[in-house]
Order: C-alpha cells, then sequence, then structure tokens
C-alpha cells in the first residue's frame, strides 16, 4: 500500500519550481518553496503554502546548498523533495544525502544517477546494453598522443566532448588533424572550469545531426515505458531553442527502433521517475532506422516536456509524484496515446543583435496570449508583470507551448503565440523565434542542428518600427491619451475641446542602435477635437485620429493606421503592436531629475546602466536643467540633469556600469554667491 505525499519541498525556481507547484496543488499535496535574496518576491514563492529563504543570490549561496534545502525540508514537515532541472537535479550525492534525512528523492537513484552522470562510462554501459552508440573513443586514456590517434581512426570531423559536460560545454568539433590539439586543450580548460574535470571523449561528428529524444518512465516494479519522441535539432551553440513532438517525418520503424532503445537503457539501470534518452541522428540521407546513436541521457525532467506532455495529454509531474511514492506507472504502453503536434519555444531575456548577450531588466509591460488561432496555448512561466530578470540566473522569461491538429497548424499557432506576447522593460528573442518558426526549412521539416547558425543573418533581422508608433509615444508622453475613455469614437475627449491649439511640449528619444544612439526631437501636441491631435516638430506636422479599442490605440493619420498598446517604462513609454515593441526615452528635465532622485544632494541611477558620457566634471558650477550625463539603459540613452542650481562634488566616471540607485553625482552645499558670480 503506498500513500501520496502530503508535503513536498521544490528545490528550484523559476518556472519549474511553479511548474511543479502547480500539479502539486492538483493533487492536493502541500508545497514548500525555497529562495534566494533576490527571489525574496518570486512567483514560485508565491504561490507555494510555505517558502524558505535559503541564502544569498547567487546560486552557490542558496539553491546549490544541498544542506539548507535539506533543513528546510526537515523544518517544515516535508516528506520528499522535487529538484526540477539544473541545480541539484542530476546530484548523485544530494540524492544520497536526502535519502540519509530520511526524505524521498523526487528522481531516479542515486545509483541510476552515477551510471548516466559521466558520458564516457555512460556510454561504455549502454554498448554493453546493447543500445547503438556513436563511433568514437571513451576510454580512460587522455594524452594527446593517444586521443589524436584516436580522432584519426574514427575519422574527421570529430567531436571533443567533456565527460562530465553539460549544457553544451566543454564540446569542441574538429574538422583536420592540425586543429586537434589546440581544440583539446581549449575544450579542457573549459570543461575544468565548468565542470571541475577535464577528462574528455572523442566521437565521430555526425554529419547533418539531428537530436531526436526520447522519453522515458520507470518505477519501482520494474516496469518502464517511453512516452515518444522530441525533435530539438533548433540549437545555438548546442543549446535547444525549439522543440516539438513528434518528430518531424519519423517513419513507423526509427520510431519503433528509438523508443525500443531507449526503454532497453532505461532498463540497463533499473531507472525509477522520467528521464531522457538523447540519441543523434544522421539525417543525411533521410531518418533511417539504422542511423541513430545514444548520446547522453538526462536523469531528470527535461525543460521541454510539456510538448511530450500536450501529445500524450499527461501530466509528467504527476507521474513522477506517483513512481517517487511507490506506485506503479499509471499506464502501460499500450494505453500511452500520441495526438497531434506540440512545440516548444524558449523565451528568453536576450538580444540578438548583440550575439544574444543575456539581458536583465524590470517587465514593466507582461502580456502572454490566452488563445491562438488553430490550436491550444500553453504557457510556462515563473515571472509576472513588474518582476525582475536578475543577472543571478537563467534569464529565461517563459517557455511558450502550442499544440494542433499537425504540424503545420503547430507552427502557424506558434508564430500567432510570439507575435501575441508583449514584453517591455527588456530586450527578447521573441523576433528571432517568430523568424524561426516562418524559416523556410524548418517548416518543411528539413531540420538539423546547424540550421540556426547558418541562416543566422536572415533570422536576426530588426524589426522595424511601424508608422505611427513615434506620434503615439509623443501622444502617450503629452497625457491626453489618459482623457479618451470610452471605446465610442463620437464622446472621446469630450470637454477638451476648449484647449485647442495649446501646444503640449514633448521630448523623445528615440530607440539607438549598438552603433547610434537614437535621436532626440521636441514635439508639440495640440488638440484638434474630440479625437483628432497635431504632432508637430519645427519643420513637420501631423494630423491624427486616435480611437480607443480594448486595451489598444487605434491611431490613423497620413501613411499611419497603427493598432498599439502603451506602457510607460522608466523614464520612457514603450509602445506594443502586434510582434514589435518600441522604446522611446522621454525626457523632462524637472521631472527626470525628481526621479533619479534629486531631491537629497545626490543623483542616483534610475535603472542600472551604462555610463555613457559624462558632461560636468567635480568642481564645475551647473545650472538646474543642465545636462550631467547620459546613462544608456535598457537600449535608451537616458539623460541625466541637474535637479537644480549647485557645484558638483563628485561625478560617476564614463564607462562606468552603475547598478540601481547607485549615486550618479554628489553636490557640494550651494554657495549663491559663487554662482552669481560666474
Ligand atoms: P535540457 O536538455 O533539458 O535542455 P540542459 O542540460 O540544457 O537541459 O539544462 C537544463 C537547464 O538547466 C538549462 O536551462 C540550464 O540553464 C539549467 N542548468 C543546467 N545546469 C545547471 C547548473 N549546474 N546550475 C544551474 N542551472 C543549470
Ligand atoms: P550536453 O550534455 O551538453 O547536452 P550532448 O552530448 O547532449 O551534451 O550534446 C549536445 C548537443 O551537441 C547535441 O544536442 C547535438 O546538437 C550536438 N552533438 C552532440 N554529439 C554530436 C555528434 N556526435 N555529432 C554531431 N553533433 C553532436
Ligand atoms: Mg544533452
Amino acid at each position: 500500500m503506498t500513500r501520496m505525499f502530503s508535503r513536498i519541498l521544490i528545490a528550484n525556481r523559476g518556472e519549474i519550481a511553479c511548474r511543479v507547484i502547480r500539479t502539486a496543488q492538483k493533487m492536493g499535496v502541500g508545497t514548500v518553496a525555497v529562495y534566494s535574496d533576490a527571489d525574496a518576491t518570486a512567483l514560485h514563492v508565491a504561490m507555494a503554502d510555505e517558502a524558505v529563504h535559503i541564502g544569498g543570490s547567487s546560486v552557490s549561496e542558496s539553491y546549490l546548498r544541498a544542506d539548507r534545502i535539506i533543513q528546510a525540508a526537515i523544518d517544515t514537515g516535508a516528506e520528499a523533495i522535487h529538484p526540477g532541472y539544473g541545480f541539484l537535479s542530476e546530484n548523485p550525492g544530494f540524492v544520497d544525502a536526502v535519502v540519509k534525512a530520511g526524505l524521498v528523492f523526487i528522481g531516479p537513484s542515486a545509483d541510476s544517477i552515477r551510471a548516466m552522470g559521466l558520458k564516457d562510462a555512460a556510454k561504455r554501459l549502454m554498448e554493453k546494453a546493447g543500445v547503438p552508440v556513436v563511433p568514437g573513443y571513451h576510454g580512460e586514456a587522455q594524452e594527446l598522443v593517444v586521443l589524436a590517434s584516436k580522432a584519426r581512426e574514427i575519422g574527421y570531423p570529430v567531436l571533443i566532448k567533456a565527460r562530465a559536460g553539460g549544457g553544451g560545454k566543454g564540446m569542441r568539433k574538429v574538422d583536420n588533424p592540425e586543429d586537434f590539439a589546440e581544440a583539446l586543450g581549449s575544450a579542457r580548460r573549459e570543461a575544468k572550469s565548468a565542470f571541475g574535470d577535464d577528462r574528455v571523449l572523442v566521437e565521430k561528428y555526425v554529419s547533418k545531426p539531428r537530436h531526436i529524444e526520447v522519453q522515458v518512465f520507470g518505477d519501482n516494479h520494474g516496469n518502464a515505458v517511453h512516452l515518444y519522441e522530441r525533435d530539438c535539432s533548433l540549437q545555438r551553440r548546442h543549446q535547444k531553442v525549439i522543440e516539438e513532438a513528434p518528430a518531424p517525418d519519423i517513419t513507423v520503424e526509427m520510431r519503433a527502433a528509438m523508443t525500443a532503445a531507449a526503454v532497453k537503457a532505461a532498463k540497463a539501470i533499473n531507472y525509477s521517475g522520467a528521464g531522457t534518452i538523447e540519441f543523434i541522428v544522421d539525417a543525411s540521407q533521410g531518418l533511417r532506422a539504422d542511423g541513430f546513436w545514444f548520446m547522453e541521457m538526462n536523469t531528470r525532467l527535461q525543460v521541454e516536456h510539456p510538448v511530450t506532455e500536450m501529445i500524450t495529454g499527461l501530466d509528467l509531474v504527476e507521474w513522477q509524484l506517483r513512481v517517487a511514492a511507490g506506485e506503479p506507472l499509471p499506464l502501460t504502453q499500450k494505453q500511452i496515446p500520441l495526438n497531434g503536434h506540440a512545440v516548444e519555444a524558449r523565451l528568453y531575456a536576450e538580444d540578438p543583435a548583440k550575439g544574444f548577450l543575456p539581458a536583465i531588466g524590470t517587465l514593466h509591460h507582461l502580456t502572454f496570449p490566452a488563445s491562438v488561432a488553430e490550436g491550444t496555448v500553453r504557457i510556462e512561466t515563473g515571472v509576472r508583470p513588474d518582476d525582475t530578470i536578475s543577472p543571478y540566473y537563467d534569464p529565461m522569461i517563459a517557455k511558450i507551448v502550442v499544440h494542433a491538429k499537425d504540424r503545420p497548424a503547430a507552427l502557424r499557432a506558434m508564430e500567432d503565440a510570439l507575435l501575441q506576447t508583449e514584453i517591455a522593460g527588456t530586450v527578447t528573442n521573441a523576433a528571432f523565434l517568430a523568424a524561426l518558426v516562418r524559416h523556410e526549412g524548418f517548416a518543411a521539416g528539413d531540420v538539423d542542428t546547424g540550421l540556426i547558425d547558418r541562416d543566422l543573418h536572415s533570422l536576426v533581422v530588426p524589426v522595424a518600427m511601424p508608422a505611427g508608433a513615434k506620434e503615439l509615444a509623443v501622444l502617450h508622453a503629452s497625457g491626453l491619451l489618459t482623457k479618451i475613455a470610452s471605446d465610442d469614437p463620437w464622446t472621446a475627449l469630450r470637454g477638451y475641446s476648449h484647449h485647442a491649439r495649446s501646444h503640449y511640449p514633448v521630448t523623445l528619444g528615440e530607440p539607438g542602435t549598438s552603433d547610434a544612439p537614437g535621436q532626440t526631437t521636441r514635439y508639440g501636441v495640440a488638440v484638434l477635437s474630440d479625437d483628432r491631435f497635431e504632432v508637430a516638430t519645427p519643420d513637420t506636422a501631423v494630423e491624427l485620429r486616435v480611437r480607443r479599442s480594448g486595451e489598444s490605440w487605434h491611431i490613423t493619420g497620413k501613411r499611419i493606421n497603427l493598432t498599439a498598446k502603451t506602457a510607460a517604462i522608466p523614464q520612457g513609454v514603450a509602445v506594443i503592436a502586434r510582434g514589435v515593441v518600441a522604446t522611446f526615452a522621454l525626457i523632462d528635465p524637472l521631472q527626470r531629475a525628481d526621479e533619479a532622485g534629486g531631491a537629497g544632494d545626490r543623483l542616483i541611477a534610475p535603472m542600472p546602466g551604462l555610463v555613457k558620457s559624462v558632461r560636468a566634471a567635480a568642481g564645475d558650477l551647473v545650472k538646474k536643467g543642465q545636462i550631467l550625463l547620459v546613462l544608456e539603459a535598457m537600449k535608451m540613452e537616458h539623460t541625466i540633469t541637474a535637479p537644480h542650481d549647485g557645484k558638483i562634488a563628485e561625478i560617476v566616471k564614463e564607462g562606468a556600469q552603475v547598478k540601481e540607485k547607485t549615486a550618479l553625482v554628489r553636490f557640494e552645499e550651494l554657495e549663491t554667491a559663487e554662482l552669481t558670480n560666474k
């Protein structure tokens, strides 16, 4: 007789912690969250029944602190620990400590994790079990001469891999024997610093590689099943970007061979719980039942598990809890359904135009689609509007998952979902993901792991700012939009006609690029009638009609026909249209100085950023409104001006990277005489 846990602790953060909590709640299982300093107000903390603070913001002080996490479980009466993915999820020492503390680890045994933890040993084990393994050298020898001669035997190109590797680190493709020694050195250095283990293996680099993996599940009663395959061939730097299930164009024979090999692998290590067997597939001559090889096993729930849930209609976290509580697998192999097609895209705070540089920022505006054309959408996220993407953790904002009747419909659903996703406050890869979903080769199912790199130039293209975005930003900044309260255009702005011809001044900074800072323009806004405005610069004037439709504005004028939302962001405004976000800086000397903390004798940074230029020096006498420095943050330039007349005592250095609330300028006590003498 088994009994479901009454309470579990989730040793993770972000979307996966929220995901696990949701299933636990559905099953009536109590939840305990753990959190770091940076996550004190995070969604996973708010969702859980109880939360325990486990330390500082860096992962080594919190989410990797096995001792504190286990203590938190004991203190709160949790019976089991769910590790999520990453962090301690594949750490056999942690599993041993959990078990020693009398708790249940929701995952496989420490022995299973050890058996698969090192890629070389895992490959030797799989070879013995009769699972096809990539031809290569997985032995103990590590001398350059030995490895180089093995590489020659295998035949170039080869791949050097850290045996302790993960997340695509410590991996080098080598095309020619001359480059082997250098690639080996650099793979070793990366492996040493990332995993503390510089041992490597060498294997054949598969040409036109596709990554196809099989979801497996085992229980403590000797059963093991598979839940079909996922294709994760869309990768950048060996990291998955878009995943889908089932694999495009997989044949019945290929699926039968791969799933049988995966179940064989799981059984070889008496696997219990959720696991993934990753295979590399040679797609150079189409998918062939003899053209796949074991790469590694991930002994945990995978990031992309939702696509499997969507095609099977099953809840993998529920299965994990049941198996960990001692129940047999809920379904037999024959009972596991496969319906339609599912796709997942990983939405990140990162800048594709800057080599996918991870970004941070506060999500001042955040809206996910509630529904999509032609299918269903599911959002897995750990953030809410106004939450912050901090520099401490993976900058994933959400996983967007869609399900539809077939692959073409699922891709259209995904494009729709991405274009409906609205985020202001940080830069994201949403437009890149949308371009990827539209990619012809991908749409045709002609995928391989090199696709993104080959076509990067066409996938990373700046999205043009729609006509009217600037004008809408100006109208937002003028404050006049808030007067349009009604959906009925004829009653809009009633009572404002007496303001006609009076000009509201607005100074707007356009978004810059990495090479060119955005231009700053002064506008004047005049109210012409209930729903008509004039937006003018010294040289031009444009007449606009504005109507409200739901949360959006519809603005029309000469060559302008735009439906978009606006959102206030610090010192700026974002204009959000389908698939585009344009951010503008608002420059209002008086208000700006107040917001920058001009009340005291110091000016503080309103947000983290880079000091782009400094226009004053210590000892300078400055006038109210004078520009002191320019701060670059969130792709915008923010001009920091003097809030009052004064003498500068200290000012930050050009090029300094400042945190939010860092003092930028300190004023000396003001001597009126000095100022007037000048
Ligand atoms: P998958 O095969 O499921 O895509 P990865 O091996 O890429 O898994 O890693 C899964 C996730 O876990 C990634 O998003 C990564 O950020 C995170 N992760 C991996 N290793 C660590 C670690 N040591 N510490 C924290 N997070 C990690
Ligand atoms: P990690 O632990 O970092 O996930 P994997 O062994 O799973 O390492 O490999 C990561 C990715 O590297 C794969 O998804 C695939 O794109 C690529 N890769 C791995 N092995 C090969 C190979 N032999 N030939 C071609 N590509 C490979
Ligand atoms: Mg892998």
